[in-house]
């Protein structure tokens, strides 16, 4: 477990210095902004649906590498997906996040997203993982809306 440990903060540390889909989209259908008080991650999720499938996902703002990774990393596997597909997607990863996930066995499966399994073991960085995926859920069940997700 100690090789995939180590590749899994590979990961993160490639994901935070370059994040990728680090960017304001101007033509989004939807957006939302997430924040996590607790650890000060801020971010704006903005997404392009297309007939039910996600076609584009960008995001812009700051926080801590955990959060930042975990963006990012999102925006690559969601692009492509269809809504159910995003959904089933993070539930996936909410399992993996707290821990209810047997990641050593589903590892080929998650991929990336396995990077993220660690995180179970620090209670207080879940939120910080998860603030993404929460915004992006948000966007996709609340339309326009102008009102802040937060995990508080
Ligand atoms: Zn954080």
């Amino acid at each position: 477990m100690a090789i995939l440990r180590d590749l899994y903060q590979e990961v993160i540390l490639d994901h935070n210095k370059h994040p990728r889909n680090f960017r304001v989209m101007d033509h989004c259908t939807r957006s939302k902004e997430g924040y996590n008080p607790l650890c000060g991650d801020h971010y704006t999720v903005y997404v392009r649906l297309e007939g039910g499938v996600i076609a584009d996902v960008s995001f812009q703002g700051a926080g801590c590498a955990i959060s930042k990774a975990s963006a990012s990393v999102m925006s690559q596997v969601l692009k492509g997906k269809t809504v159910e597909e995003a959904n089933a997607l993070f539930d996936e990863f909410r399992g993996l996040v707290t821990g209810r996930t047997d990641t050593e066995r589903e590892a080929e499966r998650l991929g990336r997203l396995a990077a993220f399994s660690g995180v179970s073991e620090f209670p207080a960085r879940v939120k910080c993982a998860s603030l993404a995926w929460h915004t992006l859920k948000a966007a996709l069940e609340g339309g326009e809306g102008r009102d802040k997700v937060t995990t508080e």
